[in-house]
């Protein structure tokens, strides 16, 4: 079982979280014809075995977009922090 140390909420199970997907795949620009580019970013992934990082909404809390660093061997998890940069 996961447990996420959510940076608003505390630790929680991460039943209370929504897996994201890739939080390493970028997104081509918004006016981007490339097809190819388009297709890689929408349906290719990598299967990382070991530290993979890895987009997860805190949905039964406060609803935050988070980037967790976890080991896909171990399902320890290294790193969580928001997927923005708040504004000040
Ligand atoms: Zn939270």
């Amino acid at each position: 079982m996961l447990r996420i140390d959510c940076p608003c909420c505390g630790v929680r199970d991460h039943s209370e979280f929504r897996y994201g997907g890739d939080a390493t795949a970028e997104r081509p620009a918004h006016d981007n014809p490339d097809l190819d580019a388009w297709y890689h970013y929408v349906y290719v992934r990598a299967n990382p075995k070991g530290l993979h990082r890895e987009f997860w909404q805190h949905v039964l809390g406060c609803r935050q977009w988070l980037v967790v660093e976890r080991d896909t061997v171990t399902h320890s998890i290294h790193s969580v922090s928001f997927s923005r940069r708040r504004r000040a």
